[in-house]
């Protein structure tokens, strides 16, 4: 079909909801081409080797997991997986604690031996009786009680979001998993695993298999709409720097991270506390609740990829708040800030030939699969509207 666009759809974000629409777009037959400001692939999901040609994950951890099949065998079709049980701690009052909360943590608060059922009792005489939890606190309180809320949640909230957890949907401390038995995974999906050689490489296979598909990196959204005309746009950046901030920026939180690498030598100091040779510390992650320690957590990602390097490295994540230019990573999951994006999506709405997907386009807190599905989804959408060329 003879057309007047240079591209049929142009994709503003190279990360899971950029990459997975146009592969499927493309693979039905239109021309896209996916612009990201960015010098890489991926998104937030980047990962690349480091001066010590460890495998990390450049913008905090990314574990994947979940529970819908469609998404598990599509993204199969680009990667094999390296299945991880996922386990973390905690480190507050001095010590490591085991976490999420479950028997063993229940265990080492109480300093004996208990079974299950022991558990249960001490969680139904102390859990605060709340029967619809309307925010963070109240789902911690009405799961765990008082003690385990202000050991693990309350300081941990509130350095990584600078909001009360009773300020924040009951999602965002309601996704954490609270146990009477001893599994110490920290997620609940049925399917939990990296992609084995990264996310990069997955989506440079991706890629790979789409020729139809053309990548432009370091190029922002306003010049790539004046470089390629295009029969639709799809935008997985902010939504607020989309309409030019016209009532005001979203609230987002943000993060600093910073990355310390150690040769096998330095490593061989801290076998006492990581008690693995060849690891900095016991766990993938360690989250620190406590106020007076600057950062909420540490990742020590080579426990999660299995990768065999003598080397290590860590990424300390230092909350901070978000200032227009800088990257969004996470919008704010509460009453007020929904009803602030839901001027955006009303003015979304209304905007011809243009899609909004994605975390940031959306303003929701997704995870990857989340995303995947909703890339999809929108495919779907597209196709039944465009048909194929
Ligand atoms: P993004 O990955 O943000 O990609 C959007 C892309 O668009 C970016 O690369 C950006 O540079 C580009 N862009 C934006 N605006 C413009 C513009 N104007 N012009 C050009 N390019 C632009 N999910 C999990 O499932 N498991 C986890 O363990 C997990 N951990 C996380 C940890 C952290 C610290 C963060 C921040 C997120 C985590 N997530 C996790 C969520 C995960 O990152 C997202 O679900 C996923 O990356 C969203 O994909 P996306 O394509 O919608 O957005
Ligand atoms: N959380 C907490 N203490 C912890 C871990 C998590 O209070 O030790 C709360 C905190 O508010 C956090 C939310 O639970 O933002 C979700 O945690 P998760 O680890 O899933 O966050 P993400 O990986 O998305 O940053």
């Amino acid at each position: 079909m003879q057309s007047d666009f240079s591209t049929d759809f142009l994709i503003i974000g190279a990360g899971f909801s950029g990459l997975v629409v146009a592969e499927r777009l493309a693979a039905a037959g239109w021309k896209c081409v996916v612009v990201d400001r960015r010098p890489h692939l991926a998104g937030n999901a980047f990962d690349s080797q480091d001066e010590a040609g460890v495998l990390t994950h450049r913008y905090g951890p990314h574990y994947f997991r979940t529970n819908s099949r469609r998404i598990l065998d599509y993204l199969s079709r680009f990667t094999g997986w390296h299945e991880v049980a996922y386990t973390i701690k905690s480190f507050t009052r001095g010590r490591y604690w085991s976490f999420p909360v479950n028997l063993n943590t229940f265990e080492e608060l109480t300093g004996k031996s208990s079974t299950s059922e022991e558990f249960a009792e001490w969680l139904a005489a102390n859990r605060v009786p709340i029967s619809s939890p309307a925010n963070s606190e109240e789902v911690i309180l009405s799961q765990a009680g008082p003690d385990f809320y202000k050991l693990f949640f309350e300081g941990y909230t509130l350095k990584q979001w600078k909001r009360h957890p009773r300020d924040l949907d009951a999602s965002v401390c309601g996704r954490i998993p609270i146990r009477t038995n001893r599994d110490d995974r920290y997620l609940t999906e049925s399917f939990q695993a990296l992609p084995d050689k990264g996310y990069t490489a997955m989506f440079g296979s991706l890629l790979a298999a789409s020729p139809r598909v053309e990548v432009h990196l370091g190029v922002d959204s306003e010049e790539a709409r004046r470089r390629w005309k295009h029969r639709h746009l799809i935008y997985t950046g902010a939504i607020d720097e989309y309409f030019g901030y016209q009532f005001g920026p979203l609230p987002y939180r943000s993060l600093r991270f910073e990355h310390e690498a150690f040769s096998a030598g330095k490593l061989r100091e801290r076998e006492e506390i990581s008690g693995k040779p060849g690891f900095w510390q016991p766990a993938m992650q360690v989250n620190y609740p406590d106020a007076d320690v600057p950062f909420t957590r540490i990742i020590e990602i080579k426990h999660a990829t299995g990768q065999k390097t003598p080397a290590s490295s860590i990424i300390r994540e230092y909350p901070k708040d978000w200032t227009p230019g800088t990257d969004p990573y996470y919008p704010v999951p509460a009453p007020d800030s929904r009803a602030a994006y839901l001027r955006y999506a009303e003015l979304a709405s209304t905007e011809k030939n243009t899609s909004f997907i994605g975390r940031l386009a959306t303003y929701r807190y997704y995870n990857m699969d989340q995303v995947t599905g909703m890339a999809l989804a929108e495919a779907d959408r597209l196709l039944t509207r465009y048909g194929t060329p």
